[in-house]
């Protein structure tokens, strides 16, 4: 089914950057293969008027997630690196709202909603739908889609081909899946007009 996007609608593009895509530092199996995906549903959005939105893990060099601080996750996204940069092929608009998160080095923020500002511009703006794909399906998409859900007056669609999973265990990004849709996020397959 083809969607078109208004400016009732926002698209939310989570952590698309080079350390989470192949050749990173921490990098997601086929990662990079939301870039295209995701493109088109930039262009649908700028066609339509809708607001972008791209999210970014953004650490200090001594974030506590990192291995050397005793955390689960190699360094990755330091904040002013390549790896932290979004991949070079995502076709960013230039009214695009970049939101930084986990900048804090004693503090994590898996979600994109963390500091509060971007559900506060979604409000401001008007925004009755959100289009949400980026990386990972089982992190930073799971935690920005499971807080998206309980904003007021808020639709919230999952781009299921513009998603991928870290599946550190086999099946998280399943289960990831299943817990946004049992929040009630909508995970149908759509394509944008
Ligand atoms: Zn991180």
């Amino acid at each position: 089914m083809a969607t078109e996007l208004t400016p009732s609608d926002g698209l939310l593009l989570v952590d698309v950057q080079n350390d989470f895509c192949p050749g990173g530092a921490l990098a997601v199996a086929d990662g990079d293969a939301v870039v295209p995906v995701l493109n088109d549903w930039i262009a649908a959005a700028v066609h339509g008027g809708a607001l972008v939105f791209a999210s970014r893990d953004w650490h200090p060099a001594d974030h506590l997630s990192f291995a050397e601080q005793g955390g689960p996750w190699p360094p990755h996204c330091v904040q002013d690196t390549p790896g932290a940069a979004f991949h070079p092929d995502l076709e960013l608009p230039d009214g695009a709202a970049v939101v930084s998160k986990a900048e804090q080095p004693d503090r994590e923020a898996y979600s994109a909603f963390d500091s509060g500002e971007l559900g506060e511009k979604l409000q401001a703006a008007g925004i009755r739908r959100l289009w949400v794909g980026g990386l990972a399906t089982d992190y930073c998409v799971k935690a920005s889609v499971l807080d998206a859900v309980q904003l007021p007056e808020l639709e919230v669609h999952v781009i299921t081909a513009g998603i991928r999973a870290v599946d550190v265990a086999a099946g998280d990004g399943d289960a990831a899946l299943q817990a946004m849709q049992a929040a009630g996020a909508i995970l149908e397959h759509a394509e944008p007009a």
